[in-house]
Order: C-alpha cells, then sequence, then structure tokens
C-alpha cells in the first residue's frame, strides 16, 4: 500500500486479516498529509450522490467516541441564492436539512458580517472527526493483523519480475510484493508514473488557512461550522469555550 493517509490506511486495515500488507509513507508519521489537515467534518451532504452514499455507509463504520455532532451551515448572499435553493432541494431528499432565512442566519452564525447572508440551510447532523484517533485505529488494526506501517519510506523506484513487485525507497530500501495499491492522494500521479501507468491528472496543491482569535465570550462548542454556497471560503470553530 503506497500511502499512509486516510485511504492507504482504512484500506489496508480492511485487507490486513486476508493477506499480508504493507503501508510505505513518505513521512515519518501517518496522516501527515491532506489527511491530518483537513477541516475534519462528516457530513451526509457533501458532493455528489456516490460520495453521498459512500458517506452514508462509512458512518457505521466509525466507533461513536471519534464524531462529535457540531452542524454545518450552508450560506449564501442573494446573489447566490438560487444555487444554493438548488443544492438544498438536491440534498435534503437523503439528508434532513433545515431553510433558514436572513434572521434566522444572523443569529446562527454571529460570526459573519450582518448582512451578508440572505439565506441558509443547516444539516445538524454533521460531526467533527477525531481524525488522530480514526488514524490511529486504523494503524493499530494494521499491526494487530500482522501488517507492517512503514514511515520514512518515500517510493522511488519499482521494478517487476516474476510476478513480484520490487519497490525501493530514495534511501535504498526494498520492499516485495505480488500487488501495490496506489493510495499516494495527491501524489498518485507520480507514483502512477513510477508504475508506467497512465496519469489521471491529478496536482499536488497548497491550501491556506488563516487562524485567528473568537471575539471574546463567543462559545466556539456551539457554533457550526459555516460553508459558502459555492465553497469559495469555510469557517471551522476549532478548540474550547
Ligand atoms: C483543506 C482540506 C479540507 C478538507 N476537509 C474535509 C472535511 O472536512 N471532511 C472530509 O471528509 N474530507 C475533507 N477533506 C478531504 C480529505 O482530507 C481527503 O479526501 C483525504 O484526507 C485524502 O486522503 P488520502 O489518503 O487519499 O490522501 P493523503 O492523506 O494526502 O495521503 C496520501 C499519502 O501518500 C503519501 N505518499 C505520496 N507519495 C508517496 C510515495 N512516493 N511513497 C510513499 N508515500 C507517498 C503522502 O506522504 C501522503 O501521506 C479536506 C481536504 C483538504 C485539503
Amino acid at each position: 500500500m503506497i500511502g499512509g493517509g486516510i485511504a492507504g490506511l482504512s484500506v489496508a486495515a480492511e485487507l490486513a486479516p486476508h493477506a499480508r500488507v504493507t503501508v510505505l509513507e513518505t513521512e515519518d508519521q501517518p496522516g501527515y498529509h491532506a489527511t491530518g489537515r483537513s477541516a475534519a467534518i462528516f457530513a451526509h451532504n457533501y458532493g455528489d450522490g456516490m460520495i453521498r452514499a459512500l458517506s452514508a455507509w462509512s458512518e457505521g463504520q466509525f466507533a461513536s467516541e471519534v464524531l462529535s455532532t457540531r452542524g454545518l451551515i450552508r450560506v449564501a448572499t442573494a446573489a447566490q441564492r438560487d444555487r444554493l435553493r438548488a443544492l438544498y432541494e438536491d440534498m435534503r431528499h437523503d439528508t434532513p436539512l433545515d431553510w433558514l432565512e436572513a434572521d434566522a442566519v444572523a443569529a446562527a452564525v454571529p460570526l459573519l458580517r450582518q448582512g451578508h447572508a440572505d439565506c441558509a440551510f443547516r444539516n445538524p447532523s454533521a460531526a467533527d472527526m477525531d481524525v488522530g484517533q480514526i488514524v490511529a485505529d486504523y494503524a493499530r488494526g494494521i499491526r494487530a493483523a500482522g501488517g507492517t506501517l512503514g514511515t520514512g519510506f518515500r517510493v522511488a523506484s519499482a521494478r517487476r519480475a516474476d510476478g513480484v513487485w520490487r519497490v525501493t525507497s530514495e534511501k535504498g530500501a526494498e520492499v516485495a510484493a505480488a500487488i501495490v495499491v496506489n493510495a499516494a492522494g495527491a501524489w498518485a500521479d507520480q507514483v502512477a508514473a513510477i508504475f508506467d501507468m497512465r496519469p489521471l491528472g491529478l496536482v499536488p496543491k497548497r491550501r491556506s488557512a488563516v487562524t485567528f482569535d473568537a471575539p471574546p465570550g463567543t462559545d466556539l462548542r456551539a457554533l457550526p461550522m459555516i460553508v459558502d454556497a459555492d465553497e469559495q471560503f469555510y469557517l471551522k470553530p476549532e478548540g474550547g469555550a
């Protein structure tokens, strides 16, 4: 398994009881890239129908301690109202959602400039994920089933002989496997090239996050996540009171 993010770890943990599994991860710890830097929100109403179906199915895979309800509010300006309404109509069939008009939005999301939001919909069931715990649980499951988690192993080259892949790190370490799974996230095309596979057009990109203190007296635990109708920005409260 090349890549120790949530994709590689979760698949490796499922496979480990049935096969000899080795996860190879460039960094010194699993979950360091997209997995460790996400907004960590679990929402049934995110993405297209396929992603929503997978999210609904996967919720049952999590131990209840790794999810804690936060709620998510998708806000729109007057110019975005029609697009938000269309999203709401599309998503409310598989996720319970509440429609909010301007006054209710202002009360629910005091961090937004008054007057910015014209309307919104709320998904009360969206939950924070404890990603550190999820990663640790998968890593433990892999090891408990006899698998190996090899960190500090950046796959740099590979060759195949007699039905076996020999995968070599940039430091010269080698691992042999009959089957290789590419779970390298944004770097999956680079890994595909090592195996002479066709690229999909994936490009690793940086994102920027701005962190700031909430206004004094704000109870961050009671605030929902706020997402703009077109996903131009989102606000995720983090931390205690
Ligand atoms: C800013 C942001 C916010 C997000 N918010 C959410 C959210 O709120 N909720 C949600 O569900 N999802 C969210 N996501 C999406 C989610 O984080 C990703 O879909 C998920 O983490 C991808 O996991 P992955 O395992 O595919 O990739 P990654 O976690 O990036 O793992 C890929 C791993 O492959 C390793 N690798 C790459 N090349 C090699 C190599 N040659 N050899 C060995 N290892 C290699 C990398 O080091 C990396 O650790 C967000 C993503 C971002 C960027």
